[in-house]
């Protein structure tokens, strides 16, 4: 739900009791596609910002801290991806950090709706500079069929960029899913989630990941806590799990050697984000 005092954008978490705010200079966009209400503004301070059905997407200036925690963990876990599926991810910003790995030979972005697509290749070029990378691939469509449709063992790592857990998203947070990115995955393959806030969703939806990947036959899942500023809470969490794989180690070397620039990650960033709070620990039953 968002309302609009003149001159901000303003979305409500009525249940929070909370809100969050930008200052907005002009509104740039406003359309309604098939599936959701596309809104860009031009803000005071944070750029261009998107909101799908009045649900802060990303902005300009703060976008870096979950497209780089949502790829390069888990891109430095996988012992060497080759094919990697992302499963929404409009905004083409994850795309984007996956293409830095050179060892990434084919990346699919699998999103539903392709206004997504088009509005961010106009008010986020700095996003989509990698889309015409020759690995880069496009599917707009569901990609809860796709992943179901994908040929057994193909893939090494799919990365569930999607909107929170409802409409045409409820379906990615749910055990089918979770089985059929298994057994499209190659053993030690890898998925990885965005699974919301920790404040908020340790209990509910992080736990219900957790226990939907380990029934789907996923092993050593883990979530790894980051700063969103622009989110519920300003704290936000992506989760990982691995076919075959415990997750326990990462390509450290090769995370402190990266041949190319990030603004956050780093390899002691990535092992500073497997260290859970205790009150995670506690309500996800974890030693
Ligand atoms: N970083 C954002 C966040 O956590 O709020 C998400 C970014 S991205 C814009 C999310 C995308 O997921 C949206 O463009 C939406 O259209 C897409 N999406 C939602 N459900 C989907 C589905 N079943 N298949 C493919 N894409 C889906």
């Amino acid at each position: 739900m968002s309302e609009q005092i003149p001159g901000w954008f303003t979305e409500i978490f009525q249940d929070q009791g909370t809100g969050f705010s930008l200052k907005v200079k002009s509104k740039l966009h406003e359309e309604q596609s098939q599936y959701q209400k596309i809104e860009i503004f031009e803000t005071e301070t944070f750029g261009n910002l998107m909101v799908l059905d009045g649900c802060v997407m990303l902005t300009d200036r703060d976008n870096f801290l979950y497209h780089e925690m949502m790829t390069h963990p888990a891109l430095f876990t996988h012992h060497a991806p080759k094919k990697v599926v992302i499963v929404g991810g409009g905004d083409c910003g994850t795309l984007k950090e996956v293409l830095k790995h050179p060892g990434v030979e084919e990346a699919w972005q699998v999103e539903i709706d392709e206004r997504v697509t088009r509005v961010a290749e106009k008010y986020f070029p700095d996003l989509c500079t990698a889309n015409n990378d020759p690995r880069a691939n496009f599917f707009f469509g569901d990609g809860i069929k796709w992943i179901a449709d994908a040929p057994l063992e193909s893939i090494d790592l799919i990365i569930v960029d999607s909107t929170d857990p409802v409409g045409p998203a409820e379906g990615l947070f749910a055990v089918d899913f979770y089985r059929n990115c298994f057994m499209a995955l190659r053993e030690g393959g890898m998925i990885v989630q965005q699974t919301e806030s920790p404040l908020l969703h340790t209990s509910s939806i992080i736990k219900k990941v957790h226990d939907d990947m380990r029934q789907a036959g996923f092993d050593g899942v883990r979530t790894l806590p980051f700063p969103q500023p622009v989110y519920p809470t300003g704290w936000w969490s992506c989760t990982m799990a691995g076919k075959g794989k415990k997750l326990e180690f990462f390509r450290e070397e090769d995370a402190a050697e990266r041949p190319f620039v990030t603004r956050y990650y780093n390899a002691e960033v990535h092992k500073a984000a497997l260290a859970l709070p205790e009150f995670m620990k506690n309500e996800l039953d974890l030693d």
